[in-house]
């Protein structure tokens, strides 16, 4: 029996050229083995390699690859955002397309969406061959982002997923300026399920996540999911406000027994130790006032150059 639903995969491409047409022509192999029609939406986010070449040549003979190419980088998130907006399948499945996210997978994330599941997420086993720092900051990314937000997420639970159409339309009337996909996705309740996949090694080229990157990411992943932040400033204002009362008799005490006052060095370390604290604090109020500018604003998320999608 032939099906007649319509998949829709995503894939963000920033300088991609060489894994592109790879990716692509995998996802074909695996929808000729299954009774899916699909097409291939892939995001040229601000490409400055020859990814737009590449792209305009898989078109010509494939008329199920669709393309957008932004204007400029606008990260990942933006780039998975614009493909879900423009996405026309029964369901969406977005990947990364350096073939990290195994095109194999796909009919195992299909039979979980035929069960009724209407999203169907991975969690990516460790991967010892990742390097050290990588692993490490990817723990730890997961695990500040558990304790300083309000949702849960699993160890490894990367942007590659299953989405039904229902949650499509429902996210389209997000408006978030800095989204953080796979925590919205949680937070958006609906019928989720996982499957665990052991990670490839990136096909061509280097990571697109810098340090700096992963910093903004985890910074925009607590921020824009809880103000559980700036309650920590507070709470540790009023903890070091009572720790500097009980000081006071100490020094009441030390003045009138006639104690020589030789306390610079203590006086400099307070002053730095607050100095820094305090602009810690600031800092994670600036941060939130900042989104608030951002989105203020109102400004499009993500702005096309060209496409080749009919609305
Ligand atoms: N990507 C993007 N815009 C960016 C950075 C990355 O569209 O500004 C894409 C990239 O082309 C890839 C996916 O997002 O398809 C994941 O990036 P990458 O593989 O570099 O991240 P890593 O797997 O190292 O975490
Ligand atoms: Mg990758």
């Amino acid at each position: 029996m032939i099906s007649n639903k319509l998949v829709s995969i995503v894939l963000p491409a920033y300088n991609e050229s060489e894994n592109i047409i790879k990716v692509c022509s995998e996802i074909d192999n695996i929808f000729k083995k299954i009774n899916y029609s699909h097409e291939i939406i892939l995001v040229a986010d601000g490409c400055t390699d020859n990814t737009m070449e590449t792209i305009q040549h898989l078109i010509v003979n494939n008329n199920h690859v669709f393309f957008i190419e932004f204007s400029r980088n606008f990260g990942h998130q933006l780039a998975l955002k614009a493909g879900l907006d423009h996405a026309k399948g029964d369901c969406v499945i977005s990947m990364d397309c350096d073939l990290q996210h195994p095109p194999e997978l796909i009919p195992e994330l299909l039979k979980e969406w035929e069960t009724g599941f209407e999203i169907v997420y991975t969690i990516r086993l460790e991967d010892k061959k990742l390097p050290f720092a990588k692993r490490i900051s990817s723990n730890l990314f997961y695990k500040t982002l558990n304790s300083l937000s309000d949702v849960e997420l699993e160890t490894g639970s990367a942007d590659f997923r299953l989405i039904d159409k229902k949650v499509i339309s429902v996210i389209r009337n997000f408006n978030e300026n800095e989204p953080f996909l796979r925590g919205l996705f949680k937070w958006m309740g609906f019928k989720q399920t996982s499957i665990e996949y052991a990670p490839c090694p990136r096909q061509f080229g280097k990571s697109k996540y810098s340090v700096k990157k992963m910093l903004k990411f985890a910074l925009q992943g607590v921020t824009s999911f809880s103000i559980k932040p700036l309650y920590a400033a507070t709470y540790i204002g009023f903890t070091l406000s009572i720790l500097s009362i009980l000081y006071v008799p100490y020094v009441l005490y030390a003045y009138h027994s006639g104690k020589e006052v030789s306390g610079w060095s203590s006086t400099i370390i307070t002053i730095v130790f607050f100095g820094g604290l305090q602009l810690i604090i600031l800092g994670i109020i600036g941060i939130y006032i900042g989104k608030m500018f951002m989105q203020v604003k109102s400004r499009p998320n993500y702005i096309i150059r060209s496409t080749n999608i009919k609305e």
